[in-house]
């Protein structure tokens, strides 16, 4: 990434942000405003008015007496952890430009290693429903896409998914008219496969230009509705790999592999969409460090619960389950 206003800005400091937030009330508080900005409204009769009840911690609704909570259908619910904690995990795994491995995250939020685990995996899932809102092309013309491999740390996983322990992902990444990167997408990959191709193509907007190299599974580009496709035939995958069009995509591969070996000892193949999405959920907020934790919390408050038993599941298997609840 170039050497500009990103590396210099100063994001929230820990001080800062203890300030912000010094005790469970003052987070209460601000979880609120960010849930409901408008004022509660009942999740069953969409009544605004409602009591507390302080020693439950619970909002009732003065029409239907419906109780809910600050964290009932968010991806906080079922937590026994206090919200502070919760806090202190956002602004860590927000500002970090590298994230933190459970271990790390565990031992400075002072909670278990599979505690931590828990909240770093719900908030990375929070980050991932959140960019996958987003369409690419909504702010820049020009989409450069290229297929990658990652991983390997764990070899026996992903049989028939390419290379013997290797996971398939595309990168793309949306850039300005003059070519400067603005957002970007990981998406983990069954195969370098024309169908995958058009899945990626279904979160991209209309009107945009899609530039990729010569790989079979991107000619279907060019049919998809709406999108201009710009195909450079490179030779060989280094050759490629100093293509001035594939500039970013190329730049940003060489990051997320220098952040998840630095971070990370192990990614388990099955969790990489997730670690993925978190590293494209920071980079795509990167000129906004001073807010990232609200964003991050935003993003938190509208995520749906997600139990262990799904959170522990591979993309394909929790995907299906994430979008009958949605349909609900
Ligand atoms: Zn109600």
């Amino acid at each position: 990434m170039p050497r500009n206003r990103v590396q210099h800005q100063k994001g929230l400091s820990d001080d800062a942000f203890e300030r912000l937030y010094p005790d469970e009330e003052a987070c209460r508080m601000a979880w609120f405003t960010w849930r409901w900005p408008e004022g509660f409204k009942c999740p069953r009769c969409a009544t605004t008015e409602y009591c507390e009840i302080r020693d439950r911690q619970l909002l009732q609704c003065r029409r239907c007496r419906y109780q809910t909570s600050l964290i009932a259908g968010t991806i906080l619910q079922g937590t026994k952890l206090p919200m502070r904690v919760w806090f202190r995990a956002m602004h860590l795994l927000a500002q970090g430009k590298k994230g933190l491995s459970n271990i790390e995250l565990g031992r400075r939020l002072g909670i278990s290693t599979n505690a931590a685990w828990r909240v770093q995996h719900k908030l990375m899932q929070a980050m991932i429903e959140r960019d996958r809102r987003y369409k690419l092309g909504a702010a820049g013309p020009r989409i450069e896409i290229d297929d990658a491999y990652i991983g390997g740390e764990r070899t026996g996983e992903g049989a028939g998914r390419g290379r013997r322990g290797h996971t398939p992902f595309i990168i793309a990444v949306e850039t300005s008219a003059d070519g400067r990167p603005l957002h970007a997408r990981l998406q983990v990959v069954r195969g370098f496969q024309t169908g995958e191709t058009k899945r990626l193509c279904m979160g991209v907007q209309a009107g945009t230009t899609v530039v990729s190299d010569g790989g079979q599974w991107f000619r279907c580009i060019a049919e998809q509705p709406g999108i201009r496709h710009e195909r450079h035939i490179t030779g060989s995958d280094r050759a490629a790999a100093r293509h001035p069009a594939f500039r970013w995509a190329n730049t940003m591969l060489a990051n997320i592999k220098n952040s998840l070996l630095a971070t990370h000892r192990v990614v388990d193949a099955k969790h990489l969409p997730r670690y993925l999405g978190a590293f494209a959920w920071r980079f795509n907020r990167r000129f906004v460090l001073k807010t990232i934790h609200e964003r991050l919390a935003i993003a938190a408050t509208a995520t749906p619960p997600m139990p262990y038993r799904l959170l522990k599941l591979a993309e394909a298997r929790w995907l299906h389950a994430r979008t009958a609840f949605r349909a609900i």
